[in-house]
């Protein structure tokens, strides 16, 4: 798999409109947004995706949902959602692993 455009956010080479960072994972708000708050939460490290990650990942992710968290409660948001999705037949098109941090309106459920 190639290099994706959020391996050239982390590296700053695209600019993005980022609300955390530290050595491990960045945030930054969604182009598209699906709701009033829509964030990414991402490791540094390339993960394509969830089911890509390995044994060694377990702490990355337990960060990564620790970020999403914060992220959510700093946006303000009460009730979250946060959404992973794996694969392009469920409509992953950045083959980086981000995390959705979406809130700020109703949701339904089961998710389309
Ligand atoms: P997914 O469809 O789960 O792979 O999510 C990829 C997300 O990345 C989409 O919600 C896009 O709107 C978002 N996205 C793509 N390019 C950028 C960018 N340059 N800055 C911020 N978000 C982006």
């Amino acid at each position: 798999m190639g290099e994706t455009i959020f391996a050239k956010i982390i590296r700053g080479e695209i600019p993005s409109d980022k609300v955390y960072e530290d050595d491990l994972a960045i945030a930054f708000r969604d182009v598209n947004p699906q709701a009033p708050t829509h964030l990414l939460v991402i490791p540094r490290k390339p993960i394509p995706r969830l089911s890509a990650s390995d044994p060694e990942d377990e702490a990355l992710l337990g960060h990564l949902m620790r970020v999403a968290r914060q992220v959510a409660l700093e946006a303000g948001l009460e009730d979250f959602r946060v959404v992973i999705n794996d694969g392009a037949g469920v409509g992953q098109t950045v083959f980086h692993l981000h995390l959705h941090v979406l809130g700020g309106r109703e949701f339904g459920w089961p998710p389309g």
